[in-house]
């Protein structure tokens, strides 16, 4: 009953006999599936835009009553409010992630390369993590080869990949730790990298980490704040960018990821 010039999606499967050379080749019409995958991702796309005025609004009026000299708070209001402005900050966290999910799934984060200075991008990352940075007392060191000026990549994108990286390195690094911020030429190509002396990922759990809503036992454990969207959402993005990602760690000591990207999209 396929309507003419309809496109269709198709699973097809493959399954091999142990003991002998049988096949079975299985089609499955899964076009229905998809559709409801993308009817989901944009109810979440739709429903998590919705949520961002509101919570603009509410970082506005919390950050006004910080400031407003007329009517000063007292210590007691002042510390409820700055806790009031953290979960603000978290919850706009998640709604990030969710609505960068929903368009990646969607497809709808199509790059629009432009001329990228890193050392800027590095930067201005590093100063949105300032808070967390001091109240951890975590050392930064920047490895940054003056070599490479500029690349020509989509900025937003790859914000959002250092963004989650260098968030990470903070978030898992106990007080007083380094995290270092680089990137290199390689052949044609840049590599970026985010390290950390933090808690590492357990060896047996490190072939899971860019999976959706994974969260190693020991980072679940210490940091119970986190979703398990972000790598999965660098992953998605590093693609998008035609590029690759890597990974090492040792639990206890710290991990490293390596972004590989092209110099010109
Ligand atoms: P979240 O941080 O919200 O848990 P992510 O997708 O960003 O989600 O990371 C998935 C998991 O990978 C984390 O829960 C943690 O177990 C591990 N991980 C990521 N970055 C680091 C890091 N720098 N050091 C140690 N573990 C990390």
């Amino acid at each position: 009953e396929t309507e003419a010039g309809m496109l269709r999606w198709v699973r097809l499967s493959v399954f091999t006999h142990a003991h002998s050379r049988q096949r079975l080749v299985a089609l499955v019409d899964i076009t229905e599936q998809k559709r409801v995958d993308t009817a989901k991702s944009e109810f979440v796309a739709l429903a998590t835009h919705q949520l961002r005025t509101p919570i603009t609004g509410m970082r506005w009026s919390a950050e006004l009553m910080l400031v407003d000299e007329t009517e000063p708070l007292s210590d007691k209001q002042r510390q409820y409010v700055e806790r009031l402005l953290e979960s603000i900050g978290r919850l706009n966290t998640l709604v990030d992630d969710f609505l960068n999910v929903s368009r990646l799934e969607l497809g709808t984060l199509t790059p629009e390369p432009e001329p990228v200075g890193l050392a800027e991008l590095c930067d201005a990352v590093l100063e949105e993590q300032r808070a967390r940075i001091s109240e951890k007392q975590l050392s930064i060191e920047r490895d940054y080869d003056p070599e490479i000026a500029s690349i020509t990549t989509d900025p937003d994108l790859l914000r959002m990949a250092i963004v989650n990286l260098v968030s990470n390195a903070a978030k898992y690094t106990p007080e007083r730790g380094t995290v270092t911020v680089g990137f290199a030429r390689v052949g044609r190509d840049v590599s970026l990298t985010v390290s950390d002396t933090g808690m590492g990922i357990p060896i047996a759990e490190q072939d899971r980490v860019f999976e959706k809503i994974f969260r190693a036992s020991n980072a679940a454990q210490e940091v119970p704040d986190g979703t398990g969207l972000g790598l999965y959402i660098v992953k998605e993005v590093v693609d998008v960018l035609h590029g690759s990602i890597t990974f090492s760690s040792t639990e206890g000591h710290g991990t490293t990821f390596t972004i590989r990207l092209p110099r010109s999209l």
